[in-house]
């Protein structure tokens, strides 16, 4: 591809939650955007007012932006289009709708519900597709505007050609011919005037100077009749890039809202909200989407956004449908994790641990960030692993405090030992107090696994935490010490 701006679109249908396919749509168009140095334009889909949510637009907004895709013309931030709300551009298509009447490429249906089903029944059973019939197609136009004024209430639908083929052509999957008949005459304008997306997406695709159309693959079946509705006006064709589809984890099949509940309870998801919310971060989720279905060179993996606009191109964009690999996503996590600054991990981390009810120190968890940096898959892991820090008192587990192979008394014998010593030191500085403990261990004859297995879990509650002596420096002294005696009550209330 070659880099002349490009004005590319996302136009989501507020519908639902924003899920791995859209994003990965908004991502793919706004690389090209900004790699061309183009437009980025978000349109609000609201045609389909039964499946309309509400929030869900507030919603797609959030998570675009939390991905980091911003774009330069939308609702919210207005532009030489607006308004960018389908369903406040009603009269423009109306407008469009009319002109393909007048030229024969569309017409007035006045059909009723009662008839359609029938239809379709019929078509059931014998086992054909469900396609208009063109009843109305022929009635002249004179004759529907006339019932118009009467009070009938008509669809508007488009006149598919009868004979011949249609060739179209998308960038990544070539030329695809279609046999007209099989192109149904859709619905363009329902009967309450509202266009649907057929005829509202290409008039604001054509009008908003869209050069590059990025959209799903599930598309491709009406990709032809699209194409038509170009053609039918006259206008210049964008250049069609239709994404590949994302199946199940298994590679079996699309997925399904059940899959997506069954996906939950592994504690991962579809929708770009509840990935948030799980601990990934954005940049992990960018890296591992685009990854599914383009990349740069056979070993390349890890890449940022700013990489990804340097090197993205439609190019070697796979139109084949990719397996979901949710393990993946952890991997990239856990890269984007370890290429944060400790502040920058901070910050991201200090909702983790409130929403568990911590009260955070940011200096403290600027100090711990570090240390814990090298072990996360996700933000969340943060809470279970190193709450500690932000406890007022651990609870270690009885049984978990004696030492591998060691007796209660031993186990005890070795805290008291241990206390006297750190007691001892001004302060628990990392140069200092680990080869005293060294020297302790050589001493006592117990191994380092049994003496620092037992500090660990009266210090930190846990048999797994980060290093041990680092994380003492942050605990304080103080505190240190308190814990430690702790735990010898503990183990004496143990030997009763
Ligand atoms: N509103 C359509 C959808 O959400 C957009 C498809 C397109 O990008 O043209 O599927």
């Amino acid at each position: 591809m070659d880099h002349q701006p490009v004005r590319v679109r996302m136009a989501p249908s507020p519908t639902g939650k924003f899920h791995l396919g859209n994003a990965r749509t908004a991502l793919i168009n706004y690389l090209m955007a900004r790699q061309s140095g183009g437009q980025f334009i978000l349109r609000i889909e609201d045609t389909d007012t039964k499946r309309f949510v509400q929030g869900a637009e507030e919603m797609l907004m959030d998570v675009m932006h939390w991905l980091g895709l911003d774009w330069d013309e939308g609702p919210d931030v207005g532009g030489p289009y607006a308004p960018y709300h389908q369903t406040k551009r009603k009269e423009i298509y109306l407008q469009y709708a009319e002109k393909l009447i007048e030229q024969g490429d569309a017409y007035y249906c006045f059909c009723t519900p009662q008839r359609l089903a029938l239809l379709r029944e019929e078509q059931q059973k014998r086992k054909e597709p469900h396609h208009y019939d063109g009843h109305c197609r022929d009635i002249p136009l004179e004759e529907a505007r006339r019932r118009i004024r009467d009070g009938e209430k008509p669809v508007i639908r488009f006149k598919s050609p009868r004979e011949g083929q249609t060739t179209v052509h998308d960038y990544s999957r070539g030329d695809i011919t279609v046999e007209n008949r099989n192109i149904d005459d859709y619905i363009l304008v329902k009967s309450d005037g509202l266009a649907l997306y057929h005829l509202a997406a290409m008039v604001d695709d054509h009008i908003m100077g869209i050069t590059h159309v990025v959209r799903g693959a599930d598309w491709l079946a009406t990709f032809p009749l699209h194409v038509l509705i170009y053609r039918a006006f006259g206008w210049q064709e964008p250049v069609w890039i239709h994404c590949s589809l994302f199946l199940k984890p298994s590679g079996k099949g699309k997925m399904s809202k059940r899959d997506a509940a069954e996906m939950a309870k592994d504690g991962y998801s579809i929708y770009i909200d509840d990935l948030k919310e799980l601990g990934y971060l954005p940049e992990a989720v960018v890296n591992w989407m685009i990854l599914m279905g383009w990349s740069l060179d056979d070993h390349t993996e890890f890449f940022t956004m700013q990489d990804l606009i340097k090197n993205f191109s439609i190019d070697r964009l796979n139109p084949a449908p990719s397996a979901i690999n949710f393990s993946k996503l952890d991997h990239f996590n856990g890269l984007h994790i370890r290429n944060l600054s400790k502040e920058k991990l901070a910050g991201l981390l200090k909702p983790f641990f409130e929403k568990e009810g911590y009260k955070v120190d940011m200096e403290r968890l600027t100090q711990i960030a570090p240390l814990i940096q090298e072990r996360m898959i996700t933000l969340d892991d943060a809470v279970r692993f190193a709450g500690f820090f932000f406890k007022e008192e651990v609870l270690p587990q009885p049984e978990e405090l004696a030492g591998k192979n060691m007796s209660i008394d031993e186990t005890r014998q070795v805290l008291e030992e241990v206390i006297k010593r750190l007691s001892d030191l001004p302060d628990l500085a990392h140069e200092i107090a680990e080869p005293v403990m060294r020297s302790f261990i050589e001493e006592s004859g117990y191994s380092a696994g049994q003496v620092f297995g037992i500090m660990r879990v009266a210090i930190t509650g846990q048999t797994v935490s980060p290093p041990l002596f680092e994380s003492m420096v942050i605990i304080g002294k103080e505190t240190v010490i308190k814990r430690l005696q702790k735990a010898i009550e503990i183990l004496k209330d143990m030997a009763g």
